[in-house]
């Protein structure tokens, strides 16, 4: 095993984690893999190695669903008062708060991302997620319907659980990937396998304590540290589960809809986005040039709603173009835990490389770097510079594709072009969010109806919030995350008729 390296500015407690002999949560009980197998969990500020966590393959992940078909057919959890499920959720909020500051320090040892971002953005919202769906669980209801088929009949409807419920998440938000999932799913009364994503395991692993602390009966929630192919696939594929709900790339998407046709599962998807930011020449210059900056450089463009085409009106675009290339400039790139950190490395050398190879495609093809570029100038780790691009064309590659990394395309349109535009911002595969700088009232109604798009921000961006359905039209996925919306996702609905 290569030598374990801790950054020194993490806290005791959190360095006394990463060094634990990590293991995944089957059956109430924490395990090794069943083959012993383990993998590295690597710092991407350092590209070096911090800790190593069990390999989960379809041994595992026969254990562990064969945990959550009982807990689910035979175990309390469903079978609870929904008072008290909810009373659990809000226990397990509780706990994720008071070990915030760990949670924060994992994320950013982990993920990459800023401290200073986890301790505000993802655990907040991780606690707010949990105590949310606790609200939920005891207001989940049918209806009861009258029946044109006659007078001597009570129909009603039940919403009851799904059953045994497949979870498999991404990277860029370990932690609050794992609350959209398992908040919901628990409050709905569904047993649970969650896949953490192979390359930030840590801050799914120390929630499976705080889960186990709260008091969930065994296999109700089990957390499995793996693979895609070793894991995902046997899991997404495994006849006794009930249904799979899957955030990450199209491609995978696609073959998650191709696992589940054995047992015709349930299927929900979240998956990429290529989002448009639209600038009008009455926007508020100042507020469009900093949130479409944020747009684009939260997270490090590690967002599948990031704001990655920015058209702009050509009346104000060389202004727009000029501020939005003066943030990048800005910004400070160190590693999550230095506290000048503005942005931090990417989550891997593999997404570093994908990245970066994005940028030197679209300037081979003819683009224009106005910010950034493809050389970061740090020395270690997975950085790479927040870029801005000009002079594209709609058929380059960077205009195209998802490239998840912190490079933005802008795009200048004409007063000729307004009609066009919005086919123009619909002119991509994805529909998942997209938003409008205007302070035309009537222009930001009308291109809200008329994005085809899951989210539409007007004068923001990134904007989510536990109550607010979040998801993708067209390629960008099937189901909503988040909101009332989200229960549908893990709830049956059974009409009931009983002849008077
Ligand atoms: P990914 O491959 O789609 O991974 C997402 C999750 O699916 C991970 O847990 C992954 O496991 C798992 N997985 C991979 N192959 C699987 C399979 N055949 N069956 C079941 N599960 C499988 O995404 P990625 O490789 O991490 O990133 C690739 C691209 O996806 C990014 O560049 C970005 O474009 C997009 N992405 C989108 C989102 C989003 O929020 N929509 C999030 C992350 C990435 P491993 O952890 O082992 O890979
Ligand atoms: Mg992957």
């Amino acid at each position: 095993m290569a030598t374990l390296s801790i950054d020194p500015r993490v806290s005791g407690r959190t360095a006394d984690f990463v060094a634990t002999d990590h293991r995944m949560l089957i059956d109430g009980r924490f395990v090794t893999a069943a083959s012993g197998k383990t993998f590295p969990v690597y710092n991407p500020a350092a590209g070096e190695v911090l800790t190593y966590v069990p390999e989960a393959e379809t041994e595992d992940v026969n254990r562990a669903v064969a945990a959550a078909r009982r807990a689910f057919d035979e175990g309390p959890w469903p079978r609870m008062s929904p008072s008290e499920r909810g009373r659990t959720l809000w226990q397990i909020a509780d706990l994720i708060e008071k070990n915030l500051e760990e949670f924060a320090e994992l994320e950013s040892l982990d993920n990459g991302k800023p401290f200073k971002v986890a301790r505000v953005a993802d655990v907040p919202l991780t606690v707010d997620m949990f105590r949310y769906m606790a609200g939920w669980a005891t207001k989940i209801s049918g209806k009861t319907l009258p029946l044109s088929a006659g007078n001597d009949f009570h129909s009603y409807t039940l919403r009851e659980p799904i059953g045994v419920v497949a979870q498999i998440i991404p990277w860029n938000f370990p932690l609050l990937m794992a609350a959209w999932k398992l908040a919901p799913a628990l409050a709905c009364g569904c047993t649970i396998i969650l896949k953490l994503a192979e390359q930030t395991p840590l801050s799914g692993l120390r929630l499976a304590q705080v889960l186990d602390e709260a008091g969930l009966p065994p296999g109700v929630v089990n957390v499995l540290t793996g693979f895609g192919e070793g894991a995902g696939a046997p899991l997404a594929a495994h006849e006794q589960v009930d249904k799979v709900a899957f955030t990450g790339s199209t491609e995978v998407g696609k073959l998650i809809v191709q696992a589940a046709t054995g047992n015709l599962k349930k299927v929900t998807l979240e998956l990429g986005g290529k989002s448009p930011a639209l600038v009008f020449p009455d926007a508020r210059i100042d507020a469009a040039i900093r949130g479409t900056a944020s747009a684009i450089f939260f997270n490090h463009g590690q967002c599948c709603c990031a704001g990655s085409r920015l058209y702009i009106h050509e009346k104000v675009f060389d202004e727009v173009v000029e501020g939005v290339s003066h943030v990048a400039e800005d910004i400070k790139l160190a590693p999550g835990l230095d506290p000048s950190c503005q942005m931090g490395p990417l989550v891997s050398d593999e997404q570093y490389r994908k990245v970066v190879g994005y940028i030197e495609s679209g300037i081979t093809d003819g683009a224009k770097v106005a910010a950034g570029g493809p050389a970061s100038g740090v020395e270690r780790g997975y950085f790479v510079r927040p870029t801005v691009l000009t002079n594209t064309n709609p058929r380059m590659k960077v205009v195209q594709e998802e490239i998840f990394g912190p490079v933005v395309c802008a795009i200048p349109f004409s007063d000729k072009e307004l009609d066009a535009i919005v086919k123009r911002a619909n002119d991509t595969l994805y529909g998942l969010a997209a938003s409008v700088w205007t302070q035309n009232l009537s222009l930001a109604h009308k291109m809200s109806r008329a994005i085809r798009a899951g989210t539409v921000w007007v004068n923001c961006h990134n904007v989510f919030d536990a109550s607010l359905p979040f998801g993708g039209y067209k390629q960008s996925g099937w189901g909503r995350e988040m909101g009332e919306e989200v229960l549908n996702n893990y709830l049956e609905t059974k009409a009931v008729t009983i002849a008077l």
